[in-house]
C-alpha cells in the first residue's frame, strides 16, 4: 500500500513514512491510494474476532511496509484489558431507550484519543528503531491530547516529549493527570498564557527550519494517517458488537470537533462495512452541522470559537475535513487545492450542489447539541439508565435520539469518561459520587514535574537544548 497526498504534490509514500508525518510537504494530508474492500465472506471471518486479532486484520492492509510479524507484535502490545480495562477493549452497551454505546474511553487517559495514541507511541518506537532515528514531538496542549499523548509516549526509547500547556487554565485532574508522569522522556511545560499561545510556540519552533532539523522535531496532531487507521477499527468492532450478522446495518454517532473520528467512520464505510449513516454531532461550534445542512463550510476564526462544556470539541476548522472531500470530489487534489486556498482566506465554500451525495451515498447526517442540551441528557441518562455519561458523549445522544429513524440501530460513539468533566457532571445532576477507574484513586496528591516559562518561544527552545545536548 502507497500514500497520496490530497493535494497531489508529494510522491507517494510508504506507511512507515506517513507514521512520522504531519502534514504533506505540499500542504495536504496523505491518505492510501484506494481503500482496501472488504467482502461479505472476510466480514463473515472476521465476526468474532478478539479486538487485537481483527485490529490486525485489518491495519495489515494499511501498514504492509511492516512484517507481519511485528505488527501483531505492536498490536498485541497496545490492546489490552490492562491498559484498556476490558478485555474486550470497547464494549458496547444498550440505554433503555434502545440506544447504543460504544465505550472508547476506558483507556489510561479516559478519552477515546488513546485508542489511537496507544498504538502510534508502540509503532513509533518500532519504526524509529528500525530507521535508527530519533524523534522529539514538541505540542500545546488544553488537556486530551496531550496527556493521551505523554501517556502513549512515557518511557519509550528514542521519544522525547515536549507538551506545553496554558499555566493555571486546566482543571486540577488534567493537571495532575499529565505532571504526575515523572518519567525522563516527558517534558511537562507551563507557559504564562493561554492554549493559543501555546500552539503559537508550536508554529514558532516547527517554523525555524534549522531548529527543526537539528532537533529532529515533530508532532502527534489528529491529521496523522497512523490514528485515524488505528480508529477504523473499532467501527468495525462496534459494528459486529451491535448486531446478530452481516446481514444489518448500523449507524454511527459521533461526537465531532477536528473530524478526525468521524473520519475513520467514513473510510469504514468505504472499505464495505454495512454502516447506514455517519451522524456528525457537533456541540455550539457548529461548523459541521453547518457544513452537512447546508453544503456551506465556514471556518471560525478562533475568537469566534465558543468555550464550551464540551471542551474537547471546541474546534471551528476541522483538519480533518479535508480527507473527506478529497473523496467526495472523486480524489481531485486540484480541486482541493482551490477550495482549500478559499478557506485560506477566511471564505471558505459552497458545495450544495453535492449534498444529495453526502447524504444518500455517503451517509453523513449531522445535528448540533447546546449547554443546556448536555446536561438534559446527562440528567435523563442518570435518572432513567443510573449511569453518567460524559458531556461530550451527552452532545452524541441527543443528536442521536432526534435523527434516529423506526428500526435503525444507532451507536453512539463515548469519547470521554465523566470522571474528566466533574464540573458538568454537577451542574447536571447535583452533588453525587462520580466514579473513577481504581488506577486513579488519589491522583490529585501524587507529586508532579513541571516546568514554568514565560510566553517565549526562546524559552522553550532552550528547555529543549537543554535536555538534548
Ligand atoms: C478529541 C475529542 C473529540 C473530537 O474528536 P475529533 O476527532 O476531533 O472529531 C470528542 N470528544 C472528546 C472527549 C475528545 O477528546
Amino acid at each position: 500500500m502507497k500514500y497520496i497526498s490530497t493535494r497531489g504534490a508529494t510522491d507517494r509514500k510508504t506507511f512507515g513514512e506517513v507514521l512520522l508525518m504531519g502534514l504533506a510537504p505540499d500542504g495536504g494530508l496523505m491518505l492510501p491510494e484506494h481503500y482496501p474492500q472488504i467482502d461479505r465472506a472476510t466480514l463473515d471471518k472476521w465476526r468474532g474476532l478478539a479486538y487485537a486479532d481483527l485490529a490486525f486484520e485489518i491495519m495489515r492492509l494499511f501498514a504492509t511496509d511492516i512484517p507481519e510479524g511485528n505488527l501483531r507484535a505492536i498490536i498485541n502490545r497496545t490492546y489490552t484489558a490492562e491498559a484498556f480495562g476490558n478485555a474486550e477493549i470497547t464494549p458496547v452497551r444498550t440505554l433503555s431507550d434502545g440506544l447504543k454505546i460504544q465505550a472508547l474511553s476506558n483507556g489510561p487517559t479516559l478519552a477515546f484519543k488513546d485508542m489511537a495514541m496507544q498504538f502510534l507511541g508502540n509503532a513509533f518506537e518500532y519504526v524509529l528503531k528500525r530507521e535508527g532515528q530519533t524523534l522529539n514531538i514538541v505540542g500545546a496542549t488544553s488537556g486530551d491530547t496531550g496527556s493521551a499523548a505523554e501517556y502513549a509516549l512515557r518511557g519509550k526509547e528514542g521519544i522525547h516529549v515536549f507538551m506545553m500547556s496554558p499555566e493555571g487554565k486546566m482543571s486540577a485532574f488534567q493537571r495532575a493527570q499529565m505532571y504526575s508522569l515523572q518519567d525522563e522522556n516527558i517534558h511537562n511545560i507551563a507557559v504564562d498564557g493561554m492554549f493559543d499561545d501555546c500552539q503559537d510556540i508550536v508554529k514558532a519552533i516547527q517554523n525555524d527550519a534549522a531548529f527543526k532539523e537539528k532537533y529532529r522535531i515533530g508532532t502527534v496532531n489528529s491529521i496523522n494517517w497512523g490514528r485515524v487507521m488505528a480508529q477504523v477499527v473499532y467501527y468495525f468492532a462496534g459494528y459486529f458488537k451491535a448486531t446478530k450478522s452481516n446481514d444489518e446495518t448500523v449507524s454511527f454517532c459521533v461526537p465531532s470537533g477536528n473530524f478526525g473520528n468521524v473520519c475513520a467512520g467514513h473510510i469504514a464505510k468505504q472499505m464495505g462495512l454495512p454502516i447506514r449513516r455517519l451522524m456528525v454531532a457537533t456541540n455550539e461550534n457548529d461548523v459541521l452541522d453547518e457544513f452537512f445542512k447546508t453544503g456551506s463550510y465556514r471556518p471560525r476564526t478562533a475568537a469566534h470559537t465558543h468555550v464550551t462544556s464540551s471542551p474537547s470539541m471546541d474546534i471551528s476548522k476541522a483538519s480533518n475535513f479535508e480527507r473527506f472531500i478529497f473523496d467526495l470530489t472523486g480524489r481531485d487534489a486540484a480541486e482541493i487545492e482551490t477550495l482549500w486556498a478559499e478557506v485560506g482566506t477566511g471564505k471558505g465554500f459552497n458545495l450544495a450542489f453535492a449534498l444529495d451525495k453526502i447524504r444518500n451515498e455517503y451517509g453523513f447526517v449531522s445535528g448540533k447539541s447546546l449547554h443546556r442540551d448536555r446536561l438534559a441528557v446527562i440528567k435523563q441518562v442518570y435518572e432513567q439508565d443510573g449511569e453518567l455519561i460524559d458531556p461530550h458523549t451527552a452532545d452524541g445522544v441527543k443528536v442521536a435520539r432526534e435523527l434516529r429513524e423506526a428500526g435503525e440501530t444507532v451507536v453512539c460513539l463515548e469519547t470521554a469518561l465523566a470522571a474528566k468533566f466533574a464540573d458538568t457532571i454537577r451542574e447536571a445532576v447535583g452533588d453525587v459520587e462520580i466514579p473513577r477507574p481504581a488506577k486513579l484513586q488519589g491522583l490529585e496528591d501524587l507529586p508532579q514535574k513541571v516546568q514554568n516559562v514565560p510566553n517565549q518561544a526562546e524559552a522553550v527552545k532552550e528547555i529543549i537544548r537543554n535536555v538534548l545536548n
